[in-house]
């Protein structure tokens, strides 16, 4: 009892607005824009949430002002993470096919802030939600902004976008629940794409999120091709942009990421069988790549393991889709990567645990890339991959988003398991410095 009140307190503890007090962040080693060099001994100036200055040396007080000092004077500071594709509302294990039609989206939307919280905890400020059923991630993006539970920034989907019968419609329901379930993302033909993007929009929604290709965890024999028509994909993007919105496209088999590519579509998430040629695509439209290496990873990378691991209860449908991928994650990610495509950092959480999210960063130097590169991905390239203004590095006017870790993961990036400080719009969250 007295440990849930302790919990209970933290949490609300937490959940204070950021407060109207000069912090000041004195830190030892600071990258403030991941891809400079790192420089030593700075005193960061909050005020309102927002990074105000950046001093040299470890300044105490300003002139006439009280400041609240937090010393990381002997720690590595860098921007809170950010990942441009979670599913806060479940997490494989969570039975969520039965769930889906025995709990109410009110359930899903708390289920949703503790994984939101998770996510913080694991150092990521700014999340992206792509695709969630009913009106719960709104309501727990509303929530965290306004403070009344903790979490990341999120931007929001709402439903996919998805032809009827493709990947994020409903399967394998009986008919009258099917209809219960019915997302309004599901679309047919150029118009009622347009139409569809139009109502996600209305409904609040941050971001696009299409389903150009099949995918592995719907419960379907239809495969990972492509499932929009060409035209179809154009008047998805044409209309999101025309919104103001990002448009990004789930997509495995290669003519499914072309098509997206060439309508126009700013990211791809998977990309799973992008070859040389689909990626000297991606240099000339100057789309992102998001290659959700981990959850692979998670999953096993082999058949054997896959068999046996937390997914190995998958219906025979999705089994079949996911003992195709094996190492491809991975190979396709270095090839990319190899070939100068811009790739930005994105896990599926939910498809691997919550909080698990840093461990992306692992697999970006697993296959090549330098830690400095692997931080870009999930900082400055995010921010500027998902259109995200104020995050992804610190300077005047950003967000006060910070992590710390008491070593540099410049050296080893598995520092970025274990952080010592999070601080999320000028709110500290952990500081055990
Ligand atoms: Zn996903």
């Amino acid at each position: 009892m007295m440990t849930l009140l302790l919990a209970l307190l933290a949490a609300f503890a937490f959940s204070r607005p950021a407060v109207s007090e000069t912090i000041l962040v004195h830190a030892g080693t600071l990258l403030a824009v991941p891809g400079n060099d790192p420089v030593s001994e700075r005193t960061l100036v909050i005020r309102d949430g927002k990074i105000v200055e950046i001093r040299d040396g470890f300044i105490s007080l300003l002139p006439g002002e009280e400041a609240a000092l937090i010393d990381l004077s002997d720690q590595f500071v860098m921007p809170g993470f950010i990942d441009l594709h979670v599913h806060l509302t479940g997490q494989s294990g969570d039975n969520s096919r039965n769930e889906r039609i025995t709990k109410s989206d009110a359930h899903a939307s708390l289920r949703a802030a503790m994984y939101a919280k998770r996510t913080l905890m694991a150092g990521f400020t700014t999340v992206r939600n792509l695709g969630s059923r009913g009106e719960a991630m709104f309501a727990l993006r509303d929530a965290i902004a306004a403070g009344h539970v903790p979490g990341p920034k999120i931007l929001v989907a709402g439903y996919s976008i998805t032809p009827t019968g493709g990947h994020a419609d409903v399967h394998g329901y009986r008919a009258e629940i099917s209809a219960v379930l019915a997302s309004s993302g599901v679309c047919d033909g150029p118009d009622d794409c347009r139409r569809a993007v139009r109502l996600q929009v209305k409904r609040g929604a941050d971001v696009i999120k299409v389903t150009a290709t099949g995918g592995v965890l719907s419960n379907t024999n239809s495969g990972t091709g492509q499932q929009f028509t060409d035209d179809e994909l154009r008047a998805i993007a044409e209309t999101a942009h025309a919104l103001g919105r990002k448009v990004t496209a789930h997509a495995h088999d290669k003519p499914g990421i072309d098509a997206a590519l060439r309508a126009g579509f700013d990211s791809i998430e998977h990309s799973m069988w992008a070859d040389a040629e689909t990626m000297t695509l991606f240099k000339e439209t100057g789309a992102w790549l998001i290659p959700t290496v981990y959850p692979i990873t998670y999953v096993g990378d082999t058949p054997e393991k896959m068999k046996q691991g937390p997914f190995r209860n998958l219906p025979p449908a999705s089994m079949e889709k996911l003992l195709r991928l094996g190492r491809q994650p991975r190979d396709m990610t270095k090839l990319a990567h190899q070939m100068g495509v811009r790739i930005a950092l994105g896990t599926d959480s939910g498809v691997s645990p919550h909080g698990h999210n840093a461990r992306e960063f692992l697999e970006y130097v697993a296959i090549g890339m330098t830690p400095m590169e692997a931080l870009m991905a999930g900082t400055v390239s995010a921010a500027e991959a998902g259109g995200i203004a104020g995050v992804g590095s610190i300077a005047p006017g950003m967000a006060a988003d910070l992590v710390a870790m008491s070593k540099s993961p410049l050296r080893d990036i598995e520092e970025v398991l274990r952080l010592t400080f999070i601080m999320r719009d000028g709110i500290v969250f952990k500081n055990e410095s």
